[in-house]
């Protein structure tokens, strides 16, 4: 079964897209398979996975608001090596076309439903905003990776995300955790990123990734070829940081996986002992 993740920040350029398409074909590599959904109208996850947003014959816009199914709406990204739910600038309107639409919040969460088979990752880009289209995302997702820069401000920002994060955990979405915040166009020659990368994790323990990504150049200039970074020149640093971030999401993704089992084994030795 497919785990599900949002990349979410409110905040834009702080490197949500260039984390969800690297991620993805990072995964891609290491044989998991995967599905990239591009939440943001801006389409700049579609078009740095190859994919041009202005000729899709379906996008995320058809699968939220007329409930055509991903399998329809999915095309490959034949370089990339994943499958693609492309977006382009008629999602704006679905921000409002939604909120009259029956079980509003939902709508991606059951339209993934039909492929959690076909999947064993599915990647969502959200948009820079806290909005009606990010709420899908959060009410689809199994968990939140935050990318963040290691700024002065960057902790603050947080704190909405994750005030947010804690609401839809409560009301809508009893699954959703962040699964961890990636610190991304790291300097570590920058005393200031050291400091408030270490702040970060005294503050969030280890739910802060061990995989750092560097500031490099390659991975800003990949998007323009219509490729991730991994793809563009697997040598890069920020392209191997990337594969590594991979291989640790792999892994926590089966230590949260032996977590259940673990607790729902416990569970039923329970209710065995009481039956008993
Ligand atoms: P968001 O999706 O949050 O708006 P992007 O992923 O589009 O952010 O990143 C914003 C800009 O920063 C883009 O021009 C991107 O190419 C660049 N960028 C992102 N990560 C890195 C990095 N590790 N090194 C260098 N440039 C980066
Ligand atoms: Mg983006």
């Amino acid at each position: 079964m497919a785990k599900i993740f949002c990349v979410a920040n409110q905040k834009g350029g702080v490197g949500k897209t260039t984390t969800t398409v690297n991620l993805a074909a990072g995964l891609a590599k290491l044989g998991q398979r995967v599905l990239m959904v591009d939440l943001d109208p801006q389409g700049n996850a579609t078009m740095g996975s190859g994919v041009d947003k202005r000729s899709l014959a379906m996008s995320v816009y058809e699968v939220l608001v007329d409930g055509v199914p991903v399998r329809q709406a999915a095309v490959l990204a034949e370089k990339c090596g994943y499958h693609v739910v492309g977006a382009n600038r008629e999602l704006a309107g679905a921000e409002i076309e939604l909120v009259q639409l029956p079980q509003r919040e939902m709508r991606l969460k059951n339209a993934l439903a039909e492929v959690e088979g076909d999947y064993d990752f599915v990647l969502i880009d959200c948009p820079p905003s806290l909005s009606m289209l990010t709420l899908n995302g959060l009410c689809a997702a199994h968990g939140v990776v935050v990318p963040m820069q290691c700024e002065y401000f960057a902790l603050e920002g947080v704190t909405d995300l994750v005030h947010t994060i804690k609401q839809v955990h409560a009301n809508l979405n009893p699954d959703l955790q962040i699964i961890g915040l990636l610190r991304v166009m790291f300097d570590p020659r920058t005393t200031l990123q050291q400091q408030v990368s270490e702040q970060l994790k005294s503050h969030f323990g280890d739910k802060v990734f061990n995989t750092v990504i560097p500031r490099n150049v390659r991975l800003a200039e990949a998007p323009s070829y219509g490729l991730p970074g991994v793809v563009f020149d697997p040598s890069a640093k920020g392209s191997q940081a990337f594969v590594a971030f991979a291989q640790e999401m792999v892994d926590r993704v089966q230590s949260m996986d032996s977590q259940v089992n673990k607790t729902n084994k416990a569970n039923k030795a329970k209710n065995a002992a009481n039956a008993g």
